[in-house]
């Protein structure tokens, strides 16, 4: 190939590169034009979709108030009516400036059905969650607890069990399981030989020892001195709750 062939081609492939690119960039220049439009559709649903009523309550919260609290955000919960919850960089730099306040410490499983936030319909702030496989207690949940009521002064203390507590069914059926889990279901079995003990004839021995092994852990958090004292001046409660899976209610009548 001579110098003028090779010239030419050169001019004839530059030419062909810049046509190429020029189509290109009209290409995605029209992409672009088309992509406000678009978004402007979306954030307008957006904006529709997240119009609800923000949740607000007192930053002094009494005993009867926080358990109020709980019983109208469950409701809430069952009624699919779940409130608007403050979950801006504003609410999260109030609550770490100002330090958090929680009204009630719920001590509850871990159980992916059972998150105490949504159930309780309660946002950042508000409470306090201990949580293990079968809401039981050891010296550190019992720690946590004791920090939650002492320190910062929550009003209430709620262990809340749940029907289908795998846990429990667990600690029922026996079996072969690793040192840590054998050590859940011995803090458990002992509610299951007490309901087998005193109702031999029950159909319903699984939910009465979901029922006692939330009795236990109330007991066990009882006999802490630091909750002795804040019990003795009145400044806490203790109660026992019970999550029903289906119907999303969680009923206080666990004593
Ligand atoms: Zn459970």
């Amino acid at each position: 190939m001579n110098k003028r062939n090779f010239r030419n081609i050169a001019m004839i492939t530059s030419k062909f590169l810049i046509a190429a690119l020029l189509l290109t960039g009209c290409s995605s220049a029209g992409t672009s034009n088309n992509q406000p439009a678009d978004n402007t559709n979306k954030s307008t649903t957006e904006t529709k979709t997240t119009q609800t009523q923000m949740y607000t309550r007192s930053e002094t919260v009494t005993i009867d108030q926080a358990k109020q609290l709980l019983v109208e955000g469950n409701k809430r919960y069952v009624d699919n009516k779940i409130l608007g919850h403050d979950i801006t960089n504003t609410r999260r730099k109030a609550l770490s400036t100002n330090g958090q306040k929680p009204f009630a410490v719920i001590l509850s499983c871990s159980d992916s059905r059972v998150p105490p936030e949504l159930v309780f319909d309660q946002g950042l702030g508000d409470l306090f969650i201990v949580r293990n496989a079968g809401n039981v207690i050891d010296p550190i949940a019992l720690g946590s607890i004791e920090y939650g009521a002492e320190h910062l002064g929550a009003p209430l203390i709620v262990v809340l069990g749940h029907e289908k507590c795998g846990a429990v069914k667990a600690a029922m059926e026996g079996g072969t399981y690793s040192d840590n889990i054998t050590a859940i279901i011995n803090q458990i079995k002992p509610s299951y030989d007490k309901v087998k003990a005193n109702n031999k004839n029950a159909d319903d021995m699984y939910n009465l020892t979901i029922d006692e092994n939330v009795r236990n852990s109330m007991s066990l958090i009882n006999k802490s001195t630091v909750i002795q004292k804040l019990l003795t001046e009145k400044k806490i409660n203790i109660i026992g709750g019970k999550y029903h899976m289906d119907t999303g209610e969680v009923t206080f009548d666990i004593q």
